[in-house]
């Protein structure tokens, strides 16, 4: 089976939206899984070879609108698309991102998640960002932001 054959029949749809158009087969997308909720192909500017992006199959921005179902069927795919690369393509390991919001990062407005499978040694830049925290927060400070952060 082609899995780009599999065209989704979303209910929603944006027609502004790359990944919609991907996945209603109106531009070329290289599919590696699909089921009636999510979708994985391969990005197109990879930072890592095989970086591949698992999105629900209907259109929502971040992860302040996806559904709990359609967040947990992309999750569980990401484990899955994971498992693959360290078994089929030699990843030693694999970062799983998401970006919500500009600042974040992010630049296409459908819901994705980036499963990048990672070898020793791939790339310092990004090991060197990761590290790079100086700042030991204080129990005080710990405690206020907590504060601020548990929902009342
Ligand atoms: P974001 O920056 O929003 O977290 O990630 C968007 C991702 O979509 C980027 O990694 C980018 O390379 C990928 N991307 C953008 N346009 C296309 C496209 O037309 N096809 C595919 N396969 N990936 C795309
Ligand atoms: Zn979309």
């Amino acid at each position: 089976m082609i899995l780009s054959d599999l065209l989704t029949t979303s209910t929603r749809h944006s027609e502004d939206c790359i990944f919609c158009r991907i996945l209603n087969g109106k531009e070329e997308g290289t599919f590696l899984y699909r089921n009636s909720k999510v979708s994985a192909f391969l990005d197109i500017h990879p930072l890592f070879e095989g970086h591949t992006l698992i999105v629900p199959n209907d259109h929502y921005v971040d992860i302040t609108d996806v559904p709990k179902d359609s967040l947990s069927e992309v999750m569980s795919v990401a484990q899955m698309i994971g498992k693959i690369m360290l078994k089929n393509l030699n990843a030693e390991g694999i970062n799983v991102l998401h970006s919500t919001g500009s600042p974040a990062g992010q630049t296409i407005w459908h819901f994705h998640v980036h499963v990048l499978p990672r070898r020793a040694g791939d790339d310092s830049g990004f090991q060197k960002w990761w590290f790079s925290r100086t700042h030991k927060a204080t129990r005080e400070e710990l405690e206020n932001l907590a504060i601020k952060l548990i929902d009342k």
